[in-house]
């Protein structure tokens, strides 16, 4: 079998990968460069998580995640670590999703968690300040992934097993003869048995993808100098907070930790309104954030100061579930991964193995996934 794959982000070399894995011709093809900036996987770093508050059905592909995530790093040639694995602290109210979720999920799945009070949290983990009766969660099998190099290897190993990976070679149209599939890159007219569509952020202007209900999102990340010591023992964090959802987690380099705001941007039909660089009200809305929530984390004597910070995008479904499975209409040949709204990037192996199982034949997409859930 022969299959085209358009969009060479986490999401489509993970589906290379998987494809590469069970022996075929894969041939996947990146407008931009393998490294670029203005899509969704690039930075230092993503949360992998597992007692998943969105929905417990996620907790069995966290968990394939996290398993497949640590074969990658053994398989890969370069020695540098993808996982830090450190625990991961959700807090709010108690009724909020965020707390009720993670406790949801891991009675349903048998995780271990930790819950404490809001006068406990403030003993366990003194940077912090909660608010009044919020209480906490700390999950075990989670941590941090370093997000370039996750990106880098699923790539490497994916060619190192056959796939051939194009990167500055747009596809500028698709379609189906037959029971083929055709696509028009740079290179001239390419043709396959079937066809995976992983464009992220740029789905409105993807054939196939174009009248389905997502809108693109701009979020920015900043990054806050911190004590070393604090910094090296911090657990993942996620706050539901009245201003949003805030999460930060330290850096590689260890004296800094990275912060964001999840969501709580305006929605857009198109990836172009998203390209704002980041400016001073992102880095007002971060500190403020840290002066309520996380005031021991600001090094002594100084004043919550964002120091550097990074745009990049989530493409979002209504429901903020996942867009993966066939499209209707083409023949059984068009397939797609992608609406991953803002919480894709740990699942990448997972979705890689899942869309390449059930192209030869081997599995079924989860229904909470499925493209025409909105027919
Ligand atoms: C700030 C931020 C923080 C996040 N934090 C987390 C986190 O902690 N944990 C987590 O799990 N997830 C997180 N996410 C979400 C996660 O990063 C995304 O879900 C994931 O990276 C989406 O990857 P993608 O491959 O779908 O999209 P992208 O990485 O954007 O890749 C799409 C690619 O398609 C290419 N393309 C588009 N159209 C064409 C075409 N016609 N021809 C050729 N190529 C094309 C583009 O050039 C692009 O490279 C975060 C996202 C952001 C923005």
């Amino acid at each position: 079998m022969r299959v085209i794959v358009i969009g060479l982000g986490v999401i489509g070399r993970a589906v290379c990968l998987g494809l590469a894995r069970r022996g075929v011709q894969v041939r996947g093809f990146d407008a931009r460069t393998s490294v670029h900036r203005e899509g969704s996987s690039h930075g230092e770093s993503r949360i992998i998580r597992t007692a998943y508050f969105e929905h417990p059905d996620y907790v069995p592909l966290a968990r394939e995640s996290l398993r497949l995530w640590r074969g990658i790093e053994r398989e890969k040639t370069e020695r540098a670590p993808l996982l830090d694995p450190r625990p991961c602290l959700v807090l709010g109210k108690p009724e909020s999703l965020v707390v009720s979720g993670v406790l949801t999920a891991a009675h349903a799945h048998g995780l271990k968690v930790n819950r404490y009070s809001q006068e406990e949290l403030g003993a366990e983990f003194p940077w912090l300040r909660a608010g009044e009766s919020w209480s906490g969660v700390l999950e075990f099998e989670s941590g941090i992934l370093h997000a370039d190099r996750c990106r880098q290897a699923l790539g490497d190993l994916a060619v190192r097993l056959g796939a051939e990976l194009n990167f500055g070679a747009k596809i500028v149209g698709w379609g189906v003869r037959g029971d083929r599939v055709w696509a028009e890159s740079p290179a001239g007219m390419v043709e396959a048995d079937r066809i995976v569509l992983c464009p992220g952020p740029w789905a409105s202007e993807t054939k196939g993808l174009g009248g389905l209900p997502l809108k693109v999102m701009r979020q920015v990340s900043g990054w806050m100098e911190t004590d070393f010591r604090v910094a090296s023992e911090l657990p993942v964090f996620f706050f539901d907070t009245p201003d949003g959802y805030f999460y930060g987690m330290r850096s590689p380099e260890g004296n800094s930790i990275k912060l964001a705001r999840h969501y709580g941007a305006p929605e857009k039909s198109n990836v172009l309104e998203t390209m704002d660089e980041p400016n001073a009200d992102d880095a007002d809305c971060l500190a403020r954030f840290v002066s309520s929530h996380i005031p021991g984390l600001i090094p002594s004597g100084r004043e919550a100061t964002i120091r550097k910070m990074e745009a990049c995008r989530y493409t979002l479904t209504p429901d903020r579930h996942f867009l993966v499975g066939e499209l209707p209409g083409y023949s059984g040949t068009c397939f797609t991964a992608a609406g991953m709204s803002g919480h894709g990037f740990k699942f990448a192996p997972a979705i890689g193995e899942m869309v390449a199982s059930a192209l030869v034949g081997k599995g079924v997409f989860p229904g909470i996934f499925s493209p025409t859930r909105w027919d």
